[in-house]
């Protein structure tokens, strides 16, 4: 991979002239860590490098005492015989893309990254480069996410529908990132709102941001029984048919996802209802980022790597080529069972 300035190791993306991993999937000496999704860090690494709410994530959710050198996105970094800064991604609080410069080349590892504005987040920011690796978790034509206003009118209604029938409103979003976006987005004069203990723990590095959050409660029995029929409940994807739900029945349930603009996904799930939300680019949204960076060489990772890098080579004539990683993609944090399985997405050439 000599045209980028990391390479796939067994532990992650080592960069030889910075000394560091970025993203690395097992303890290293040194870590430059996108985001706090658990595919991108891990515990156990010597120091970090992140920017200071990432920073505030990996304290809280994974507990790191190690030493984090916290870089605010834009500020540069002699690092090794690189210089290395963080640019916002776009993907969930914190989140940031990594640029690095050696030898008079720039590469730029972006993360998960998503083009779409949230309130949530610092909008993302197309850094030009002369290598980019990007991501492709929707990395397919059929991907095209609906306006944010579009998506929460939908939840709106069908939440305000549900306290019509004096039902509840389960809503299954991944509990960093996805549960606050939906949390910032739905109308909370409807009724209460309740949140699992995973996405509890997760509003901490939101409120200290200052993100605008609506009022919640977590979603304990007493609760649940008082806003009962009225209450909306956001919990990971992980808590659909546990007998943790008992408490909300008779409730209707959705999952926010972006698969869920594919067919199939839906009854896999058994939920009720699909809300298209996605913490990542589409497809517009990827070729777009591809081709305002200038990068000469692309190489992609993280979900439909074949198949956009072979758009990007016969259609668009960039010189491109998949790189091999253990990023999971929208699954991110939760368990392996969270993620969807291949068959239910579309294969190579399935979609248009
Ligand atoms: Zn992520
Ligand atoms: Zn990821």
């Amino acid at each position: 991979m000599a045209k980028l300035l990391v390479e796939p190791t067994e532990k992650g993306l080592w960069c030889e002239s910075a000394c560091v991993h970025v993203d690395p999937w097992r303890p290293v000496e040194a870590a430059v860590v996108t985001h706090g999704h658990a595919d991108h860090a891990t515990p156990g690494c010597g120091r970090y490098i992140a920017s200071p709410e990432t920073a505030s994530i990996l304290r809280i959710r994974y507990g790191i005492k190690a030493p984090i050198d916290e870089l605010a996105p834009g500020e540069f970094r002699d690092v090794g015989s690189a210089r290395v800064s963080l640019h916002p991604a776009g993907h969930i609080l914190g989140s940031t893309q990594v640029r690095i410069e050696a030898s008079g080349s720039v590469t730029v590892v972006t993360g998960d990254y998503k083009t779409d504005p949230d309130p949530t987040c610092t909008p993302f920011e197309c850094v030009e480069c002369d290598a980019l690796l990007t991501e492709s978790t929707f990395g397919l034509p059929a991907f095209k996410w609906p306006s944010d206003a579009d998506v929460f009118d939908a939840v709106n209604r069908w939440w305000r529908g549900n306290v019509e029938q004096g039902m509840n409103s389960v809503v299954f979003a991944y509990s960093l990132g996805k549960a606050q976006r939906v949390l910032a987005g739905v109308d909370a004069s409807i009724g209460p709102i309740l949140v699992h203990g995973a996405v509890d723990n997760m509003l901490a590095p939101y409120h200290e941001a200052g993100i605008g959050l609506p009022e919640t409660r977590k979603a304990l029995v007493e609760a649940a029984k008082e806003s009962a029929g009225r209450a909306l409940i956001i919990a990971p994807p992980s808590a659909a048919g546990t007998p943790w739900m008992r408490k909300f029945t008779p409730c209707s349930t959705a999952f926010a996802s972006g698969w869920m603009a594919v067919r199939g996904t839906r009854r896999w799930r058994a939920v009720d209802r699909g809300f298209v939300i996605s913490d990542h680019a589409d497809w517009d949204g990827l070729l777009d980022t591809v081709q305002r960076s200038g990068a000469k060489f692309v190489g992609v990772t993280h979900g439909y790597t074949r198949q956009f890098s072979r758009y990007l080579r016969d259609e668009l004539g960039i010189d491109a080529e998949p790189v091999a990683t253990r990023y999971s993609g929208e699954g991110e944090s939760e368990s392996e069972d969270e993620q969807v399985p291949s068959k239910q997405v579309p294969a190579s050439g399935g979609a248009s």
